[in-house]
């Protein structure tokens, strides 16, 4: 079975950036982001449930997801968001762990969970857990500049996830991105050298 480093993070911590990063150096990445975007796209494989339980209200011209359509629901109906989570998490797990399974001959497997702290299944899952931190002005700034939200936009979704805190209490690894990127490489590189070692390691035992 393949080394699984999950990696989460807050959101604008950095964890597309330093996933890529990983992954320039070798490592397969299976996203749950990117998962859910292709299970909810056109002729995505969650589609046909999501129609059933919201109508085509939430449905794109091409049978995609209207994210935005959705998020307001969801949002505005708590029920509503736990029947979308109830469709997509089983779907973006099995998935994932397909994915996984499928990289088995890779050095290892980053597995990106911006919601790992609030899933308990993929950190069983996961050998080891990898925090990407980050100032939490920065991350405001960070968001503010990408997306066009609002800094009380960005703080409600902040409000909403884990703490730094709690985020730092399941973690094996942590990697503060408050600097620029020189400061990140040396950091990435130390970090994907122990992976590679560990999971050598935990190939040699299970033979
Ligand atoms: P989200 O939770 O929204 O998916 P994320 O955690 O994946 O975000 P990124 O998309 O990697 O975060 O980074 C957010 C923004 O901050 C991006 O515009 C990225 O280019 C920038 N950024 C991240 N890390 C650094 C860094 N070390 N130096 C400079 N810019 C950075």
């Amino acid at each position: 079975m393949s080394f699984v480093v999950a990696l989460t993070g807050g959101i604008g911590s950095g964890k597309t950036t330093v996933a890529e990063l990983f992954a320039a150096r070798g490592a397969v990445l299976v996203d749950t982001d990117a998962i859910a975007h292709d299970l909810s796209g056109p002729q995505g494989a969650a589609m046909p449930a999501i129609q059933a339980a919201f109508g085509n209200a939430v449905l794109r011209a091409d049978g995609g997801l209207d994210r935005t359509a959705m998020r307001r629901l969801a949002f505005a109906d708590p029920v509503a968001k736990s029947k979308l989570e109830e469709i997509l998490h089983p779907l973006i797990r099995l998935h994932s762990e397909a994915c996984c399974a499928a990289a088995e001959n890779a050095p290892y497997v980053l597995l990106v969970v911006p919601l790992l702290v609030e899933t308990a299944s993929y950190r069983r899952r996961a050998d080891r857990v990898l925090v990407i931190d980050c100032d939490e002005a920065l991350q405001i700034t960070r968001v503010t500049a990408r997306s066009g939200l609002s800094v009380e936009a960005v703080q409600a979704i902040m409000a909403a996830q884990a703490t730094r805190a709690q985020r730092r209490e399941v973690a094996d690894d942590v990697l503060l991105n408050d600097g620029g990127l020189d400061a990140l490489l040396p950091e990435i590189d130390g970090l994907h050298q122990r992976y590679l070692e560990l999971a050598s390691a935990k190939l040699h035992a299970g033979r």
